[in-house]
C-alpha cells in the first residue's frame, strides 16, 4: 500500500451485509474510497447469522435439534454465493470456507448436543464463523471488480485478556503486525470483525456487536485518519427511527454523547468501541450503505452544541433491584458490598441511586443477570437479611431505561423537569431517576411495556418545533365528516403557525381507526370501512399510551348519552375532551361537576362551545362575563336553528306540515324533525347556559312547551308525521295571524328569569331583537348586570355542519399546550 495516502478503516454491519444488494452497496462504497485512500475494512457477520449460530448451540444444549438453525445460517450464506455465481462471479474463497465450515459446524453442533453443553472455546468458534464467510465473500467481489484486496486474519490482533467471550485487544501490541501487514501494495485490506486470537491462536470473541470495537481497535492500532461505521440507516438520530417516525439524523455528536446514547440503547455503535475512538481521537463516521451521498453523523471531539438535548434513548430487559431497610441508614460501605457482590458475578450495573434517606438503594441489572444478582444480593446480605436489618431483596422484572443525552445540559435549569413531565403526560409512571455527575444524561426506570411512550413524549417535548394536536374524532357523521374536510383543508396554515394537527383517529359507531402517525384524510372514508376495527371505549383509551402522546384530545361529534357518560374516564386518563354532543352537560348536576373537578385535577380542558349556538362565541363569552364578575339578570334566546327555520316560514304564511317538510329538506332538522319539535334540545341548551352562570338545575326543572304535543306525534311512524301535523296547520296559521295583528310574530323561545328556565312559543314583538331571527339564525340576548339597559346580543347563523364544525376546530385550538419551550 502506498504510504502517502490516509488510512481509513470501514465497518459493514449486518444490516448492510444483509443479501446479495447489501454486499454489492458494501462493495460499491468501498470501491469509492479506494482510490483515494488505503483502506482497511471489517465486516460483520451476514444479518442474523449469529443470532442463528447461537440459537443452534443452545438448541443443541437442551438436546433439540441445533442442526436445524445451523443449516438456516449456511442456507443464507450460500443463498448470496448462488446468486454471485449466476452473474458471473467467481466465490473461492467464499465457497472453500463455507464448504470446509459446513462440515466442521455440523460435527460441533452433534457433539455438543450429546455432550448437552457447549463449551466457551467451541461457542467463541462456532460464532465467528460468520464474520469468516462475509469476509471472504468481500474480498472475492472486490477482486471481481478489479481491486487489489487481500483477506487478513485477525492474528493480527493480539489480546490483552483471557476471555472466551468477551475479550479486549492489546492495541499497542497489534499496531506493529497491522503496519506490517499494510506494507505491500494491497489496496483494499478486508478482516472478520468480532473476533481476535490468543497466543496459542485460539479464536476469542468480542462481545456481542463486537466489529464495532474491532473497527475501532484496527483504527486505533494502524493510526487511522477517520473510522467509519456503515449501516441501514443515514446516522445516529435523536432517537431510535423504528419508534419515533420524525427521529431527526444528528450531524455530529460528542464521544461522551455516543457513549451516554449507545450504552442506554441506541443501537449504533457498540460502547465498548467508543473508548478506543476517543482515547486515540480518531473521528468516526455513522453512514448509510444504501444511501451513500447522504453526509451521516460525526462523533468527534469538537462536537457542537447546537441542541442542549441531543438523543433519546431506550433500553429494554432490564430489571431493577431494590434493597430496603433501616439497616442500611447511616451504614459505610453498603454501595460498595453491592457493586463488589455483583462485579465478582461479572454481572454489569446498567445504574445504581441510593435515597437520600439511605434507606435503600436500588439498581438495575440486564433481564439475563436478574436471577444471578439476586442470588449474589441474596448470599452477600444474608446476615442483615437474617437479623432484620434489610428487608426482602424485591426485583421488578421487565423494566426499560429511557434517557435524556446532551453535554449542553449542564448549561440549562429545567431540563430534568421536562423530561419528567413530558413522560408524565403520556401517562407513564417513573419508577427510578438516575443523573450522572457529568451531567450528560439523565435516565428513568419505567414499566417495559411503556418505554415507547415515553421515548415518542420525550422526543415531542424535546425536538418537535411546533405544537402537536393530536386528535380522535368519535362520530363522523355531518359535523364530524366537516370537520375532517376542514382539518384538511387548513392542514398547511395550521403548519405555518408551527401548529400540526394530527387525527391518530376514528370512529363511527360500528368501527375505529388508528394510525401510528396521522391519518390520510383525502380517503379516510374508505380507509375506515376496509382497515376500521370493532372497538370498545378501552380502545380508545389505549391509544394514548400505545403512541405516546403528550397532550391528545377526543372529539365527541356523536349524539350519543354512552360516550358522554365517558368523559370522566377520558379526562382522568389525559385526554381532553372537546364535545359537540350535548348529553354531558345535560346530565345530572352531580355528573356535570365531577367532569369539570376531573378535568382541573388532570390539567386536562373540556370544551363544549358548539353545545349552544353552533359556531357562535356564546360558552367563552359568558364564562368571561361571569369569571369577571358580571350577573346574569334575563336571558332570551332562540336557539335552534331549525325552528328558527320553521317559525320564519310560518310567519311567511306556509302552513305548519309544509313548513317542517320545507325545513327538513333543506336539511335544518333533526333526521327525525320530532327531536326539534318536542322542545327538548332547545331545553337542553337553555340548561347549559343556565348551569353556566351559576343556577344549580336538572333538565326536568325547565318547564318545557312542546312545539307539538309528544303524545300527537311520538307514537307515528316517522313517514306519517308530515300528514299528522296537517291537523295543527289550522290552529297555527290562526295564531300567526292573531300575532301579526298585534305587530308580533310566533318565535320559539328559551327564557330565564329570576332563575326559572322555559322554553315556549312565544308572541313576540317584530321590532324586538328576537322578532328579526329566522332563516336558521340564532339571537341570544343577555340582560346583565354590566350590559343593560341595552343587551348584549350575539346572533348568527346557528345551524349547519360547516359552522358547528369550525367551532369544534376553535376548541380544539384552545387545548394547545406546549409542555415546555426548548
Ligand atoms: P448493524 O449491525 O448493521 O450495525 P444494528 O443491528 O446495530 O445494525 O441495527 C441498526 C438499527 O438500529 C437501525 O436500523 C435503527 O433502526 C436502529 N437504531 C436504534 N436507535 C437508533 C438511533 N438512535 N439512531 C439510528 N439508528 C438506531
Ligand atoms: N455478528 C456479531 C453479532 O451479531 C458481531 C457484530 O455484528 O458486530 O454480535
Ligand atoms: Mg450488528
Amino acid at each position: 500500500m502506498s504510504e502517502r495516502k490516509e488510512l481509513l478503516v470501514q465497518k459493514f454491519g449486518g444490516t448492510s451485509l444483509a443479501d446479495l444488494r447489501g454486499f454489492e452497496a458494501s462493495a460499491s462504497v468501498i470501491a469509492q474510497y479506494a482510490d483515494r485512500n488505503r483502506v482497511i475494512v471489517v465486516l460483520s457477520a451476514v444479518k442474523g447469522v449469529t443470532d442463528l449460530l447461537l440459537t443452534a448451540i443452545d438448541t443443541a444444549v437442551e438436546g433439540g435439534n441445533g442442526a436445524e438453525y445451523l443449516g438456516q445460517a449456511i442456507d443464507r450464506e450460500r443463498a448470496i454465493i448462488d446468486a454471485l455465481s449466476e452473474q458471473g462471479v467467481a466465490t473461492l474463497l467464499a465457497s472453500a470456507f463455507l464448504e470446509e465450515q459446513q462440515s466442521t459446524l455440523t460435527q460441533r453442533v452433534e457433539g455438543i448436543r450429546l455432550l448437552g453443553q457447549c463449551p466457551d472455546e467451541t461457542r467463541a468458534r462456532i460464532l465467528a464463523s460468520g464474520e469468516g464467510f462475509s469476509s471472504r465473500l468481500m474480498v472475492d467481489l472486490l477482486q471481481h471488480r478489479g481491486f487489489r484486496s487481500e483477506w487478513c486474519d485477525t492474528d493480527v490482533l493480539p489480546l490483552a485478556n483471557e476471555s472466551w467471550l468477551d475479550s479486549l485487544v492489546d492495541i499497542e501490541a497489534a499496531a506493529p503486525r497491522l503496519k506490517k501487514r499494510l506494507e505491500n501494495d494491497t489496496q483494499v485490506l478486508v478482516l472478520p470483525g468480532f473476533y481476535g486470537r490468543n497466543g496459542e491462536g485460539d479464536i476469542q470473541l468480542l462481545g456481542r456487536n463486537g466489529t464495532d470495537y474491532s473497527a475501532a481497535v484496527i483504527a486505533a492500532a494502524a493510526g487511522a485518519g477517520l473510522c467509519q461505521i456503515w449501516k441501514d440507516v443515514d446516522g445516529f438520530f435523536t432517537a431510535d427511527p423504528r419508534i419515533v417516525s420524525n427521529a431527526r439524523c444528528l450531524d455530529e455528536v460528542s464521544y461522551d454523547e455516543a457513549m451516554e446514547l449507545t450504552y442506554f440503547g441506541a443501537k449504533v455503535i457498540s460502547a465498548k468501541a467508543l473508548s478506543p475512538l476517543a482515547a486515540n481521537n480518531i473521528p468516526c463516521e455513522v453512514r448509510n450503505t444504501y444511501d451513500p451521498s447522504k453526509p451521516g453523523t460525526l462523533i468527534h471531539s469538537e462536537a457542537r452544541r447546537t441542541h442542549v438535548v441531543r438523543g433519546i434513548s431506550h433500553l429494554h430487559d432490564v430489571a431493577s433491584i431494590t434493597l430496603q431497610g433501616g439497616g442500611l441508614r447511616g451504614r459505610v460501605g453498603i454501595a460498595r458490598r453491592v457493586m463488589d457482590a455483583l462485579a465478582s458475578e461479572a454481572i454489569s450495573i446498567l445504574l445504581i441511586v441510593q435515597s437520600s434517606s439511605e434507606y435503600s438503594i436500588t439498581l438495575c441489572v440486564r433481564k439475563s443477570d436478574e436471577k444471578k444478582a439476586c442470588k449474589a444480593l441474596d448470599e452477600e446480605f444474608h446476615f442483615e437479611r437474617l437479623h432484620g436489618l434489610i428487608e426482602e431483596i424485591s426485583v421488578q422484572s421487565d423494566r426499560a431505561v429511557v434517557s435524556l443525552v446532551g453535554e449542553g445540559m449542564k448549561h440549562y435549569r429545567g431540563i430534568a423537569a421536562r423530561f419528567l413531565t413530558a413522560i408524565s403526560s403520556a401517562g407513564v409512571n417513573v419508577e427510578v431517576i438516575a443523573q450522572g455527575s457529568t451531567e450528560c444524561a439523565i435516565a428513568v426506570v419505567v414499566k417495559g411495556e411503556d418505554a415507547q411512550a415515553a421515548t415518542r413524549a420525550c422526543h415531542t417535548a424535546f425536538f418537535s418545533h411546533s405544537t402537536h394536536i393530536d386528535v380522535i374524532l368519535l362520530g363522523c357523521g355531518n359535523v364530524g365528516s366537516e370537520l375532517l374536510a376542514q382539518f384538511q383543508r387548513q392542514s398547511g396554515s395550521l403548519i405555518k403557525h408551527h401548529m400540526d394537527l394530527r387525527v391518530r383517529a376514528i370512529a363511527n359507531s360500528k368501527k375505529l381507526l388508528v394510525s401510528d402517525d396521522q391519518l390520510d384524510l383525502a380517503n379516510w372514508r374508505e380507509s375506515l370501512d376496509e382497515q376500521g376495527r370493532e372497538w370498545t371505549m378501552g380502545d380508545v383509551i389505549a391509544i394514548r399510551k400505545k403512541l405516546g402522546l403528550l397532550n391528545p384530545t377526543i372529539i365527541d361529534c356523536t349524539t350519543d348519552e354512552s360516550i358522554a357518560d365517558e368523559y370522566v374516564r377520558f379526562l382522568s386518563k389525559g385526554f381532553n375532551v372537546v364535545a359537540a354532543n350535548k348529553k354531558a352537560n345535560t346530565s345530572s348536576l352531580a355528573y356535570y361537576r365531577e367532569i369539570r373537578e376531573t378535568a382541573a385535577k388532570n390539567f386536562r380542558k373540556f370544551l363544549y362551545e358548539t353545545n349552544v349556538g353552533a359556531g357562535l362565541p356564546v360558552i367563552d363569552t359568558m364564562q368571561s362575563l361571569i369569571r369577571s364578575g358580571d350577573e346574569l339578570e334575563t336571558f332570551e334566546g332562540i336557539l335552534s336553528g331549525s325552528l328558527s327555520m320553521i317559525f320564519g316560514l310560518l310567519e311567511d304564511g306556509m302552513p305548519l306540515s309544509q313548513a317542517v317538510s320545507e325545513a327538513m329538506n333543506m336539511g335544518f332538522t333533526e333526521p327525525d324533525p320530532r327531536d326539534d319539535l318536542c322542545g327538548m334540545d332547545v331545553a337542553r341548551k337553555l340548561l347549559i347556559i343556565a348551569r353556566e352562570v351559576g343556577l344549580q338545575l336538572e333538565l326536568s326543572d325547565i318547564a318545557v312547551e312542546p312545539v307539538v304535543p309528544w303524545e300527537l306525534v311520538g307514537h307515528l311512524d316517522q313517514s306519517e308525521l308530515i300528514e299528522a301535523l296537517q291537523a295543527l296547520d289550522e290552529e297555527f296559521s290562526s295564531r300567526v295571524a292573531a300575532a301579526q295583528t298585534e305587530g308580533q310574530v310566533l318565535r320559539y323561545v328559551g327564557r330565564i328569569e329570576n332563575g326559572r328556565c322555559s322554553v315556549s312559543v312565544e308572541s313576540v314583538p317584530s321590532r324586538k331583537p328576537l322578532g328579526a331571527i329566522r332563516d336558521g339564525e340564532n339571537a341570544l340576548v343577555l340582560l346583565t348586570h354590566y350590559y343593560q339597559p341595552i343587551p348584549l346580543v350575539l346572533r348568527g347563523y346557528g345551524a349547519g355542519a360547516a359552522v358547528t364544525a369550525s367551532g369544534v376546530f376553535g376548541d380544539i385550538l384552545r387545548t394547545v399546550w406546549r409542555p415546555l419551550d426548548n
